[in-house]
């Protein structure tokens, strides 16, 4: 069966996670690639062992957990070490992600992901979101989210695909800079779309 993948997108703060899960309470599938790469590391996956022969056994944690802080700190410390780890988690998080899209029985299926436009995974959906949020606002949300300094969020912002060149890659666009009940609002509409969509595809 062909399904109707909708890729939902947005920088950091932006509100992809309070999107995605209003998606989930209309009864649809939400395979998010964050969740992915967070997973095929965890301890006992094979990833996480072809990490350990690659890299040495320092990038294990003494209860069997991927050490991130020393594997950031050595990426930042030998540049082409991320090609490498990305050789090694880039095919994993690709074919899982295609795993779940495929088994999901939705009539349509969210694909979340921060790098929707900058990895290419564009090629897997029909129609793609983009949720648009100020800068100031991002910064303000993802602080208080993740207890990070704003410089922090800031560069994180500065190193994600401007938001301008987001607007115009995006079919829909959802600007979340009001009351959550405001960006409800602007969902339900696009989910009435999408299953009309989904139906006559
Ligand atoms: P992302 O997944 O894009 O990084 P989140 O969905 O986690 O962003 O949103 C960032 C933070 O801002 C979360 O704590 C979320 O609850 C909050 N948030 C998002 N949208 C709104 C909104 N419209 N009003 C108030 N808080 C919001």
């Amino acid at each position: 069966m062909q399904r109707f993948i909708v890729g939902l997108t947005g920088g950091i703060g932006s509100g992809k996670t309070v999107a995605s899960q209003w998606f989930e309470q209309q009864g649809i599938t939400v395979v998010d690639a964050d969740v992915i790469a967070r997973e095929i590391v965890q301890a006992g996956q094979p990833a996480l062992q072809q990490i350990h022969d690659v890299f040495g056994a320092w990038v294990l944690l003494e209860n069997g957990e991927l050490n991130r802080r020393a594997l950031r700190e050595y990426i930042f410390e030998h540049p082409q070490a991320k090609q490498q780890l990305e050789n090694i988690t880039h095919p994993i998080i690709r074919a899982e992600i295609q795993r779940q899209l495929q088994t999901a029985t939705s009539p349509y299926v969210i694909l979340v992901s921060p790098l929707l436009f900058e990895t290419q995974q564009t090629h897997l959906t029909q129609r793609n979101l983009l949720i648009d949020t100020p800068e100031t606002l991002q910064l303000h949300r993802a602080s208080q989210r993740d207890q990070h300094a704003a410089s922090h969020i800031q560069n994180i912002i500065a190193a994600q695909m401007p938001r301008d060149q987001k607007q115009t890659l995006a079919d829909d666009i959802v600007v979340n800079d009001g009351a959550l009940s405001d960006l409800y609002a602007q969902l339900s509409p696009l989910h009435q779309q999408y299953l009309a969509l989904a139906q006559t595809q």
